[in-house]
């Protein structure tokens, strides 16, 4: 297949391509030819992400912004395209709540182009050419979105299911709220070959240190204080990255058209127990770092709430598990520790970060 992945150069995007270039011909028997990279470099963009795979002949980079549709329509052209694993996006709730603009436009106005230009050149394909590498029913356009749509649950509530009504509080989760609905009328307007996944946060390599997970990483290793909003009490479920590639991967491939998938660790934590799950695990696996001489109580610092912080998510993905044979293969202790593992052998690469070298800018303290 000749795939367009977009914002490959972000955390789960560059997780993906690893993947999608590495495992998935074992795991899935999936063939890539070519798989293009369409990313626009944003701050959360980092080519060095993509450093292992930079010289793989099938690998191709294109800088660039999915908002713009010339751009967008050529490449699925010059390339050939088989799928689309749309992942570029405006990422980070804090960032939205300052400056909500990049995220409607990343977000709502980049999906809508690329569902419109996959419309477009799927409709040019002649129906029976012999230059088609795949037939039209085997293309796919994989939209990759967010449990943060659902909004928030109380302590008692159900976990999200796909049909649990949207309810978005963030600008971010409201923009990806409003892609996934384009996403939706582009099946049932269209009939666009598009599946659509949610999944609950994801950590692991690779994750721009501005997130929860790395951002406490950094601060346990250098025995800073780890500011936790609030009292700490608000829950997430946790999904190592890898286990979200190989559901993506498997949901590109064999998802029903139209459908929707949730994807979670079945792994809700509250997030002062990943805080204290942090700490345990650097202190264990870096026992001389500066955070290794401090207790939990002398690293963990309280800091004022995030305005309209959501209390809980918890996600019920039975559907991709029983339907596509999907499970996550890490618990969080063996993806924390993993992870943790990572962060302590990529010095170079956060170093690169605080700096601002990656980029060519400086972008201040993590
Ligand atoms: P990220 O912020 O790490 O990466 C986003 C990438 O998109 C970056 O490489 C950036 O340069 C690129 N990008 C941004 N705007 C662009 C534009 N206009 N044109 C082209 N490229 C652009 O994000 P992530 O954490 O890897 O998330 C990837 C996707 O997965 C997003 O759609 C996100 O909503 C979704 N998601 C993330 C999580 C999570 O825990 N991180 C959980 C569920 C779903």
């Amino acid at each position: 297949m000749n795939l367009l992945v977009t914002g490959g150069a972000g955390f789960i995007g560059s997780n993906l391509i690893h993947y999608l270039l590495g495992d998935a011909a074992d795991d899935y028997a999936l063939s890539v030819s070519k798989l293009v990279n369409l990313d626009k470099l944003t701050y959360a963009g980092n080519p060095e992400n993509l450093a292992p795979v930079e010289k793989d002949p099938r690998y191709h980079f294109a800088h660039g912004d999915i908002t713009e549709a010339d751009l967008v329509a050529k490449l699925l052209r010059e390339h050939q395209i088989d799928g689309v694993l749309h992942l570029a996006a405006e990422s980070h709730v804090d960032r939205s709540i300052d400056n909500p603009e990049e995220f409607i436009q990343t977000n709502v106005v980049g999906t809508y182009t690329l569902l419109e230009q996959f419309r477009k050149y799927l409709n040019e394909l002649p129906a029976d050419s012999e230059a088609e590498s795949l037939s039209a029913a085997t293309r796919r356009f994989l939209h990759v979105s967010t449990d943060e749509v659902y909004g928030s649950l109380g302590p008692d509530d159900p976990a999200f299911s796909e049909t649990t009504p949207y309810s978005p509080n963030s600008p971010y989760s409201a923009a990806k709220a409003g892609s996934d609905h384009l996403a939706r009328a582009y099946v049932h307007t269209y009939q666009l070959p598009v599946v659509t996944t949610n999944c609950s946060n994801n950590y692991g390599p690779y994750q721009f240190p501005e997130k929860l997970i790395p951002l406490m990483i950094q601060k346990v290793v250098k025995g800073e204080a780890l500011p936790v909003y609030g009292d700490g009490s608000n829950v997430r479920d946790w999904l190592y990255v890898r286990d979200h590639c190989r559901g993506l991967t498997l949901a590109f491939l064999k998802g029903q058209v139209g459908e929707v998938y949730n994807i979670g660790g079945n792994c809700e934590m509250k997030n002062i127990d990943v805080v204290h799950g942090i700490i345990a695990a650097v202190q264990k696996l870096a026992p001389d770092c500066e955070g290794a001489k401090k207790s939990p109580e002398e690293l963990i610092s309280f800091v004022t709430d995030r305005p309209g912080h959501d209390r809980r998510y918890a996600i019920d993905c039975s559907k991709i598990e029983t339907e596509l044979n999907w499970s996550p293969l890490e618990n969080f202790q063996s993806g924390l520790e993993k992870t943790v593992q990572w962060y302590l052998d990529n010095d170079a690469w956060i170093q690169s970060i605080e700096s601002g070298s990656y980029q060519g800018q400086r972008l201040g303290t993590l």
